[in-house]
């Protein structure tokens, strides 16, 4: 029976907390969505069972309602510590949907306090006086300030929090945490209120002090933060992904991600020849079925030729590409870029790939949804944050999928990471 539970608010996110379950020895398993009935009987053998929602800019009503429907069939899974997983670079809106979330977590779960740790040191992110870093930047001097959809103009994760929820918001700073877990967690009991709840930011440099900070939390039923948090669990034997069924078909790489890693990862697999299209925008506005047919076409052909080497369909190539919409132009950019590799991967499913590799948090939940796929079972790693997964989609076609956070991967992800699957 599932111990954990995990509430994730994108895809990425989800298959980043499995993977760092798994390689602390959890068999966890990925549902895409909140399980149904029908599907709790397949997650009985699991020790973690992570909800993908698709939630990090929905309204927040939406958010909260689909956290919470999360959160029941975990509790009915026999779950009994949850984990509310959002981005290690904050990503959120002043009106949320990381404080809301929490906040209604917390009443559910009728507890007082949950700590706040986005850091994630194996990919760089970092809380220090309550300030987040990107690799040796705040986080607001970091790409994460032209985000399309969540742009980060401060680092400060309490003063982020604060206009998001209703309760107090604690900072905890890094030598409470290096005084050890005994001493934290006399912290985090000071901090607690009768009647009261606070959310309580804690400084994590390095990896040791996520340890600390899973000592100090190991009774509460509720934490919160990036995915590093669970690699502060001890480790429990080897990691615990089953051998996982490689597909044979065609490769297909979607990247919707604007983040500076995946800029970098595109230029890499064009340099080195992968076939690739960025899609045009005024030709997706003007005649969208017209330009996912000429994609269709193009990636079609190359596989005729070439059926074992991956295609490449981007959404753009460097900053200037990122669009600042104008409502009179109709639809946002980003859900002209959705709605397309969306349509894509359908057709292209429908066509024969079987392998995809996915950029964007938001991208890879409307190109998994787009497929019909519902649990996917981790494998193996392909570095911090990122594991190839499978998952079987309700039409019976079966997938591998490595679903990339924008600013996660090496640079040669897109070339190298079919490896894993030789
Ligand atoms: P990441 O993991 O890098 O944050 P996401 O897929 O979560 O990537 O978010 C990127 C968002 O940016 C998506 O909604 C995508 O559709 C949108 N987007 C992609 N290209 C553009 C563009 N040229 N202009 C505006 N928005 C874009």
């Amino acid at each position: 029976m599932a111990t954990w539970g995990g509430i994730a608010d994108d895809f990425t996110g989800a298959t980043d907390l499995a993977g760092n379950w798994v390689a602390r020895g959890l068999r966890t398993v990925v549902t895409l969505g909140v399980p149904d009935a029908a599907d709790r009987a397949r997650l009985a053998e699991a020790d973690a069972v992570v909800v993908a929602l698709k939630s990090r800019t929905a309204p927040v009503e939406e958010a909260v309602r689909d956290s919470l429907a999360a959160l029941e069939a975990l509790r009915a899974l026999g779950c009994v510590r949850f984990y509310q997983k959002y981005c290690s670079t904050f990503d959120s809106t002043p009106a949320g949907n990381i404080g809301p979330v929490a906040d209604a977590l917390l009443a559910a779960l009728d507890t007082g306090l949950a700590v706040v740790v986005p850091s994630f040191p194996a990919t760089g992110r970092s809380v220090y006086r309550g300030h987040l870093f990107v690799g040796d930047r705040l986080l607001s001097d970091s790409s994460m300030r032209h985000h399309p959809l969540t742009p980060m103009t401060s680092s400060d994760v309490p003063g982020l929090l604060r206009p998001q929820t209703a309760h107090r918001v604690a900072s905890v700073p890094l030598p409470v945490v290096r005084a050890g877990a005994p001493a934290l967690r006399a912290e985090l009991d000071r901090l607690r209120r009768p009647g009261a709840r606070v959310l309580a930011v804690v400084d994590a440099v390095e990896e040791d002090d996520l340890a600390v900070i899973a000592r100090a939390t190991a009774d509460h039923p509720l934490v919160t933060g990036g995915s590093g948090l669970a690699l502060g669990l001890p480790a429990d034997g080897a990691p615990a992904h089953a051998a996982m069924p490689v597909e044979d078909g065609h490769p297909l790489i979607l990247a919707g991600s604007a983040s500076t890693a995946t800029q970098g990862q595109i230029a890499h697999a064009r340099r080195a020849g992968v076939p690739a299209r960025k899609l045009d925008l005024d030709a997706l506005r003007a005649d969208p079925e017209g330009a996912v047919d000429a994609l269709v076409a193009e990636v079609t052909a190359h596989w005729a030729d070439a059926p074992r080497a991956p295609f490449l369909i981007h959404a753009v190539e460097n900053r200037d590409d990122i669009r600042r919409d104008d409502p009179a132009d109709g639809p946002p950019a980003g859900e002209l870029v959705e709605r397309a590799l969306a349509d894509c991967a359908r057709r292209l499913a429908a066509a024969g790939a079987r392998r995809l590799i996915v950029a964007g948090g938001e991208t890879s939940g409307s190109v998994v949804r787009a497929l019909g796929i519902r649990r996917l079972e981790l494998g193996p790693s392909l570095g911090p944050g990122v594991s190839w997964a499978h998952g079987v989609a309700g039409d019976g076609r079966a997938y591998n999928l490595a679903l990339k956070s924008g600013n996660f991967g090496a640079p040669e992800i897109f070339t190298d990471g079919w490896h894993a699957l030789a």
